[in-house]
């Protein structure tokens, strides 16, 4: 028997116990008569002393040889600690050894196993073996593996049933590009990894299994962005016979039982708002509630009034920075400087003081009067006291930047609080938008969301009018979650593609099994998937969801540890009948 007791488990009741423990060393320190060991695995931590007195002599010696991360097993009498450890669970006890055992030895690991680390993070992902052994990382694992039974649980318990779906399939469109593998036995051809396993629990539906759920790997060939993988895990969820609202009140339930099993936190309720009106007031279709600095548009206050640059702006919004009047000119240029930075892309900020006194100064004081400019701190909803930064541009950019500055002042004022949870959901979703490059609408969602019931004939007349039957579901200003009812009717779904610029050839080649499938009696149907790994990160403290995978890629989609994508050597490249051009010199 390896060991009889885990290394978190030993208190002071087990005292004069015989027990044999085997794990990791985490550091020793010799102290010429005595040698002390902290014996760490998954469970936590033991201190084990070895005496020149009280153990065996062999053993003594031996002691003196074990290197950090030596996988040893010892036997020993638990004895009460002089010196209490409160930071560890069984702080209160050591295990004076007399029997050691190495079962295998260890080089002197890169970097500290402690969770204070001198390892960098490409280093760490390097040896992710090792990087799992320290406390915070395998602590959030644990957390993983905790959220995903609850998952589990809660639908299973919902009447949702665990499908499997397949890896190797042909394009499921979710806005980006697919891996590829080649087909050796179908040379020429090639399998698409999904997208998401959307058209298959749409099959699901349509071959009566009524509720769906699968937490599953989905593939996307994306550019790089920070914190995305190009693996990543959903929690895939269909149903038939819902409308959206049907869906709306289940999800709500799975993630108010999340949040209270997780974090204790009763979540109150989950308001619900337009993409048009989280455009208007946040700028942003993931709106972080959890604090104000709603958008005030103020062109019918601005234009006209002799300051040019906002006569010829499509947009001129602003919002109010609580308390920041007293903002130093130095700490106003600084963030003129940060919406100037290309990744936001600004041109400049027009800045208002509401003073405490009761008056107005701005940047614009030559064109505008005090009076005027209590008419946009009303708009903006500014308090004497507050700030009020403006941005003017073209409708869309005006709002990403603003949205971008308001989550900036949110961080640095600490108003992005990780143990408070907002929820939102964002409904009204505009079904297509047009790509004027490419003169075709694109999906919003993707091709298989169903066109509000009321809004069919406008898809004749005005398709980028039409709003979707979709839903987004946001946590503290990220997407945690997104579906929508489905199309279940053959001719509509073909009017869709139609839209989309497929040709009929094209619609047929690639989704003609779904459309087939729709003419076998389809029933109405909707679903929604969640993305697990921001949603461990974000109820795990709001992390990068790298920390919450067991072994992610780095930002341009290598795994560094097993030095992946590689080349395949010729005689594959053959068997697979590809040819490659000219290899890249590395
Ligand atoms: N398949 C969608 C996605 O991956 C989710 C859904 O519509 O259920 O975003």
């Amino acid at each position: 028997m390896y060991r009889t007791h885990d290394c978190g488990s030993l208190r002071l009741d087990d005292i004069n116990q015989n027990v044999t423990l085997s794990g990791w060393v985490q550091k020793s320190r010799n102290k010429g008569f005595i040698v002390w060991v902290d014996l760490r695995d998954r469970y936590g931590i033991t201190q084990l002393i070895f005496d020149e007195k009280r153990s065996p002599n062999n053993v003594f010696e031996i002691a003196q040889s074990i290197g950090r991360e030596f996988v040893i097993q010892i036997k020993g009498l638990v004895i009460k600690r002089e010196s209490k450890n409160p930071e560890i669970s069984t702080g209160d006890i050591e295990v004076l050894v007399n029997e050691l055992n190495i079962l295998n030895e260890s080089k002197t690991p890169p970097f500290t196993l402690e969770d204070n680390t001198d390892g960098g993070e490409e280093l760490r992902m390097q040896y992710r073996y090792l990087d799992l052994r320290r406390k915070s990382v395998k602590e959030k694992l644990l957390f993983r593996s905790k959220v995903s039974m609850e998952i589990r649980k809660y639908l299973i318990s919902a009447g949702f049933i665990d499908v499997e779906t397949p890896y190797l399939i042909k394009s499921t469109p979710e806005g980006a590009r697919d891996f590829v593998v080649p087909s050796r036995m179908n040379s020429g051809q090639f399998y698409a990894l999904p997208q998401s396993p959307q058209t298959f629990k749409q099959l699901l539906m349509i071959g009566g299994l009524d509720k769906y759920f699968q937490i599953v790997k989905c593939f996307r060939d994306e550019d790089l962005r920070a914190d995305r993988q190009p693996e990543f895990t959903q929690i895939d969820c269909e149903m038939a016979f819902v409308n959206q609202e049907d869906v709306i009140n289940q999800f709500e339930g799975l993630t108010r039982h999340l949040i209270k099993k997780l974090k204790g936190v009763n979540i109150e309720s989950f308001p619900r708002m337009s993409y048009e009106e989280a455009m208007k007031t946040y700028g942003n279709d993931k709106p972080d509630i959890r604090f104000g600095m709603l958008f005030g548009e103020l062109n019918d206050l601005v234009k006209d009034k002799g300051f040019t640059i906002f006569d010829s702006e499509e947009l001129i919004a602003g919002i109010a920075v609580p308390d920041a009047a007293t903002y130093t000119r130095k700490e106003i240029d600084g963030l003129i400087d940060w919406v100037k930075h290309p990744q936001v892309g600004a041109k400049g900020l027009v800045w208002v003081k509401c003073n405490d006194d009761g008056s107005y100064k701005s940047s614009v004081d030559k064109f505008f009067s005090e009076t005027q400019l209590a008419t946009w701190a009303e708009r903006t909803g500014a308090k004497i006291g507050d700030l009020i930064l403006i941005i003017s541009g073209e409708i869309k950019t005006t709002r990403a930047q603003l949205s971008a500055l308001r989550m900036e002042l949110a961080k640095r004022m600490g108003l992005r609080d990780p143990e408070v949870f907002a929820p939102l959901w964002i409904t009204d979703f505009p079904l297509l938008n047009w790509d004027k490059a490419n003169q075709r609408y694109h999906a919003i969602h993707h091709p298989f969301t169903a066109p509000k019931q009321d809004q069919l004939d406008l898809l004749k007349t005005d398709p980028g009018g039409v709003t979707a039957n979709a839903y987004d579901l946001v946590l503290n200003g990220n997407e945690i979650g997104g579906g929508s009812i489905r199309i279940h009717d053959q001719k509509l779904q073909s009017q869709i593609f139609d839209l989309l610029g497929f040709t009929k050839e094209e619609a047929q080649a690639q989704f003609g099994f779904l459309m087939n499938a729709f003419k076998y009696g389809a029933p109405p149907h909707g679903g929604i998937a969640f993305g697990l790994d921001r949603l461990v990160s974000i109820l795990g403290g709001d992390e990068t969801i790298r920390d919450f995978i067991a072994f992610p890629k780095n930002n341009s989609g290598r795994d560094v540890m097993i030095d992946a994508p590689s080349k395949i050597n010729d005689s594959q490249l053959k068997e697979l009948k590809l040819k490659v051009g000219p290899q890249k010199k590395e």
